[in-house]
């Protein structure tokens, strides 16, 4: 079922789609890590030819630009400070559940 998918996916360098280039049977998928920071990329072609002649080429940069990450990174932040503060607030309350408790037993008196 996959390869269905895969096989009417356009070929990344010539865009036609690689059911039919002979059938998708020289069909070629690439995954590329590159840069710094690193850049993953992902393609298929429609063959091993135009794999080659893509390669070749410099390669893209990420489809998602920086200032997407940037939110992603300030959002992840957030959700570490709204964590860290809800662990502190639970601290809390647990210490002053204890001191009540200690309290209500008699304790320190
Ligand atoms: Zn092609």
């Amino acid at each position: 079922m996959d390869d269905a998918v895969e096989e009417s996916a356009p070929c990344g360098l010539c865009g036609r789609r690689l059911i039919d280039v002979g059938g998708g049977a020289d069909a070629t998928f690439l995954e590329v890590t590159h840069g710094e920071p690193s850049v993953y990329v992902e393609e298929v072609f429609c063959t091993q030819q135009h794999a080659a002649e893509w390669l070749s080429r410099p390669l893209p940069a990420r489809a998602t630009p920086e200032p997407v990450e940037t939110s992603s990174r300030w959002r992840d932040r957030l959700v570490a400070v709204t964590f860290a503060f809800s662990v502190l607030w639970g601290l809390g309350l647990m210490l002053l559940g204890a001191w009540a408790a200690v309290r209500l037993l008699g304790g320190w008196n």
